[in-house]
């Protein structure tokens, strides 16, 4: 997948999170160093901390990363800015190898005071953790939207964790659920990378799927922003 990825002539990548498979060992980070050395001798990469990771040693193993890291104690908090577009990217690692995910009071008033401060360029969120209300999902994640909504630039927030691609919306915010790039939990599931062309109104999503369920392998979804 990274030589796809690579030769894919994108501007950036971003990595949602579950960077190693179960615990974050440094082992786990050195290979993900190599593994994704075509893709970073290519473009910047940001890099999302999920439930398998550890944020001490994937900071070891990667002490810079695409975007520039915020000031929020013990999370792993980064905002790029490209062509006119805001990404923030969050960190919802609760505990490694614990299911959910918790973003904690520190970074949600963080998230409250830049979305109230920096210049309103549309804005796209990234987190690991599923907005449900499952036990294995983000647990403060209605606090998340209730911290949201009041704010009209952030127009989507995009997340993983379930394995799971599909888009939704709530409150106006257009949820995408990529798509796991290691294994499926369902064989319904397609496993692979999302290609994405941002504009003012929207994205266009093009699925590259590697395993799993291939039936939309090429397929462009278009979310148009609903606010
Ligand atoms: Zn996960």
């Amino acid at each position: 997948m990274a030589p796809q990825v690579a030769a894919s002539g994108a501007t950036a990548a971003i990595i949602g999170g579950d960077l190693a498979r179960l615990v974050g060992g440094a082992a786990d980070y050195a290979a993900l160093r190599m593994l994704l050395a075509p893709v970073t001798a290519a473009m910047p990469v940001a890099m999302i901390l999920g439930n398998h990771d550890h944020r001490a040693n994937f900071l070891g193993a990667f002490p810079t990363s695409a975007g520039v890291s915020q000031k929020v104690p013990n999370k792993h908090v980064m905002v790029l800015e490209h062509s006119g577009l805001r990404l923030v990217l969050l960190d919802s690692l609760l505990a490694t190898d614990v299911t959910p995910g918790q973003l904690g009071q520190a970074q949600r008033t963080w998230l409250a005071q830049h979305l109230a401060s920096a210049p309103p360029l549309p804005t796209a969120i990234v987190v690991h953790h599923t907005l449900t209300d499952q036990d294995g999902a983000l647990v403060d994640a209605e606090r998340l939207f209730d911290v949201v909504r009041p704010h009209p630039q952030v127009k989507t927030i995009l997340y993983g964790h379930s394995h799971t691609y599909e888009v939704r919306e709530r409150d106006g915010l257009q949820l995408i659920n990529l798509p796991a790039v290691g294994y499926n939990f369902a064989d319904t599931q397609p496993v692979g990378w999302v290609d994405s062309i941002w504009t003012d109104e929207g994205v266009d999503l093009t699925l590259r799927a590697i395993g799993g369920n291939q039936a939309a392998n090429g397929q462009t979804t278009s979310v148009h922003w609903a606010r």
